[in-house]
């Protein structure tokens, strides 16, 4: 933070930063997998995009940011953890309110790898409900830039946890399934996969998968469907950095296929782990 490696416990950002203000922030999660990152390389080009698209300006190039977050991953101590690089627009020393004149700040941080689903709900499938909630549109908030604009996720989280579900997804403006707090979803019908194409993060389990699917010579494609459709897939899976494949069994009251972890997703999962060693794939988190 600000060119310094602290304890968690001493990262503290300034109340007057915009980051926190007006959620004028971007971020990126990358996770390192015993000693390895898994695709920095696609996780830093989404940061950097998001970086441009909000007109910010980083202290750092590349290069710095890759050993920035090694760093921040060696001093933790951490095997296996969740990594978060985070830029905020900053404040301006003179309090103007004009956005260009604010002084843009990079953090960095490393925690103990975290997952959407534990490791009971990994084995039957999650239980999610599908809320009301819309998902701010595209027009408002460009999906392609990750954000911290999650009201309506959290919103639909509790509407879940009210209904005695897990986790939640929520719609678009068309009431199409669009995603939920921190992860997409995938559908899988006579064979084929798909997942909502607009108004999304472009995840990058999301593009993994459709990488492994082109392995395995699985079809899979990005199309928008509605909860009805979902509740008729034969596989639901989730996808996030936090967790990677995760199988969804029951959705409201109905339960997906034979109400089990499903052969498609099972197998995208194991190829899933399987490249985290894969050099291809992966990279080793670096000293000095
Ligand atoms: N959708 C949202 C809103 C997210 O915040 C995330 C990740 O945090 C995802 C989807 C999944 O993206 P990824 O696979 O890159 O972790």
């Amino acid at each position: 933070m600000d060119g310094q490696y602290l304890p968690m416990s001493e990262a503290k950002v300034s109340v007057l930063d915009w980051g926190f203000l007006h959620s004028d922030a971007t971020y990126d999660t990358v996770h390192v997998w015993e000693g390895r990152f898994f695709r920095l390389d696609l996780h830093l080009n989404r940061f950097f995009r998001g970086i441009e698209k909000l007109r910010m300006k980083l202290p750092y190039n590349r290069s710095e940011i890759e050993r920035i977050l090694s760093t921040c991953v060696l001093l933790s101590g951490h095997k296996s953890a969740y990594v978060e690089m985070i830029c905020t627009r900053g404040g301006s020393p003179t309090f103007s309110r004009d956005p260009r004149e604010a002084e843009n700040r990079f953090i960095a941080f490393a925690v103990p790898f975290g997952s959407v689903a534990n490791k009971e709900q990994l084995e039957r499938g999650l239980h999610v409900a599908i809320s009301d909630t819309v998902r701010i549109p595209p027009r408002s908030i460009d999906p392609t830039i990750k954000n911290y604009h999650w009201l309506d996720l959290i919103k639909g989280l509790f509407e879940a946890y009210d209904q005695g579900a897990e986790t939640a997804l929520i719609v678009d403006i068309n009431d199409n399934v669009a995603e939920g707090p921190g992860f997409n979803v995938f559908m899988v019908k006579d064979g084929l996969l798909q997942t909502p194409a607009n108004g999304v993060l472009p995840g990058i389990t999301r593009q993994t998968v459709f990488d492994l699917c082109s392995e395995l010579g699985l079809s899979a494609s990005a199309s928008d469907f509605n909860r009805a459709e979902l509740k008729g897939a034969d596989e639901v899976f989730i996808t996030s950095t936090a967790g990677g494949i995760m199988s969804v069994t029951k959705i409201d009251d109905t339960v997906i296929g034979d109400g089990r972890v499903g052969a498609v997703t099972r197998q995208l999962t194991d190829l899933y782990w399987t490249k985290h060693a894969d050099p291809a794939w992966s990279t080793p988190v670096k000293g000095e």
